[in-house]
């Protein structure tokens, strides 16, 4: 081997560089986390809505041993716990060696992922198609969600106060849905849209039938025979669309991407990408130093507001009771607290290389995101970590040889996005951001590395075994 150069020593032990992490790791963990990835593709496509995610994570707590929180019992080290709020958010807990008076080690990720709601009264007939209303759930363009397949997931609680639970168009056999777009031969007047507009949202409806009841006399008779359908299948009348939830997403599943299959692509990775890893990571972690707690929310892409949403106090609480149990006051817990907002960044496009600032973007292959802080126009709305906690961050990620990098949401200026951080760090716990890139983010089919997926689980394993 040829010796290095002075300047190439040199530029070895002063430069920061990021390399891909296929130059950095070996085979057997290429193919751990090939095989992790597998886990996850299964995940993603049984879960595709924060009630399915949060019944997932409750089945496999449940397997491993973690048993309902009862804020009245004294737990010992090792001991294991899941809560769950309202059938949308999940908080799993495994108890540490110290007190919880010594604060809490928190991994929050979300659960919920950008969709197309159903209006509150949906179901209409137009030149006799039968068409739902809907209200797309977070940020979307919302031309990707034309001419796709559809799936329709949720919960219908009928006038006797029973619930239907609805999953269709997911397994083999099932209908599904579509938005119809307009075809190009027609499209002059749309193409002179701007891209925001091509499609509007009360142009985002969703086709559902097309055949009429057969009847001689009658009005609405493909709208009757859908809600016939409903009917037999449901159990459900119209009125009672006025109390559901009812998502649709898309129906196809994931996959690998690549010659190389290096890659996953599918619906729901932001933030399924992190919670998955998160909720793994506190799964395999026995008896930590401190108590592990991995909060899987919901709402984060509305804005955090609503009782399943980190804005709320339902996770304040849960530390609160965590501190009577310690005999402290939750303040004394939450001061002492840390917390990785485990949320995706944008990985690097090189199709769009001008949005982001390439210095401090997060590129796709080389780890787990570290971003310090979001927020756009000089920072509004960040909470900014503190070069103490990510000196810290560092030295667990590097002690535990966990790949990351950091990354910035954009350039200066240029748009920007935040995730549940601040509504954490308000709360006096020091937290940062810590996730997967992803590329297409809230595109109904994204993209991430599956190296940097196995970084995400390794990284906040490493974070709540840390001493
Ligand atoms: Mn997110
Ligand atoms: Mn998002």
């Amino acid at each position: 081997m040829e010796e290095k150069t002075l300047s190439e020593q040199l530029a070895e032990k002063l430069l920061y560089r990021q390399k891909n992490s296929a130059l950095i790791m070996d085979d057997d963990a290429v193919m751990a986390a090939d095989d992790f990835c597998e886990g996850y593709k299964a995940f993603l496509n049984g879960c595709k809505t924060e009630r399915e995610c949060a019944s997932f994570f409750i089945a496999e707590a449940e397997k491993r041993g973690f048993k309902p929180y009862d804020p009245a019992k004294k737990y010992k080290a090792g001991e294991k716990a899941y809560l769950i709020n309202r059938d949308k958010s999940v908080i799993l807990t495994v108890f540490g060696k110290k007190s919880c008076a010594e604060g809490v080690r928190i991994a929050a990720a979300h659960i919920d992922s950008p969709r197309l709601d159903l209006k509150q009264n949906p179901l209409y007939e137009a030149e006799e198609f039968a068409l739902f209303k809907t209200h797309y759930y977070g940020g979307i363009k919302k031309y990707q969600w034309t001419a796709v397949p559809l799936s329709l997931h949720g919960i219908i609680i009928l006038k006797d106060g029973s619930s239907v639970t609805v999953s269709i168009g997911e397994k083999d056999g099932e209908p599904k849905f579509v938005i119809n777009d307009l075809l190009p031969h027609l499209a002059a007047e749309q193409m002179k849209r701007t891209l925001d507009k091509g499609i509007e949202g009360e142009e985002l409806n969703v086709l559902v039938g097309s055949r009429p009841f057969r009847s001689d006399s009658g009005s609405e008779l493909v709208k009757l025979n859908i809600l016939k359908i409903l009917n037999e299948k449901y159990n459900m009348t119209e009125d009672d669309f006025l109390s559901a939830e009812l998502e649709l997403v898309p129906a196809f599943p994931v996959c690998d991407i690549g010659f190389d299959r290096s890659l996953v692509g599918g619906y729901g990775h932001d933030d399924r990408v992190c919670a998955y890893p998160s909720a793994m990571a506190a799964f395999d972690c026995e008896k930590p130093e401190y108590t592990a707690v991995a909060v899987l929310t919901d709402k984060e892409e509305t804005g955090s507001d609503g009782n399943t949403g980190l804005k709320s106090s339902y996770f304040k609480f849960f530390l609160e009771d965590l501190a009577r149990m310690a005999g402290v006051e939750g303040r004394d817990v939450m001061r002492k607290s840390e917390c990785l907002s485990a949320d995706v960044n944008a990985a690097f496009d090189p199709t769009f290389p001008s949005v982001l600032e390439k210095r401090n973007a997060s590129f796709a292959n080389k780890g787990i995101v570290v971003t310090k802080y979001t927020g756009a126009r000089g920072k509004a709305g960040t909470s900014d970590a503190s070069a103490e906690f990510m000196g810290r961050i560092r030295r667990i990620f590097d002690g535990a040889q966990v790949i990351w990098q950091i990354g910035e949401l954009g350039k200066v200026d240029e748009g920007g996005g935040g995730t549940v951080a601040k509504y954490i760090a308000n709360l006096d716990i020091d937290t940062v951001d810590v996730g997967v890139p992803v590329l297409s983010m809230h595109s109904p089919f994204e993209v991430v590395s599956k190296l940097d997926v196995f970084m995400a689980y390794k990284g906040f394993k490493a974070f709540f075994e840390a001493k």
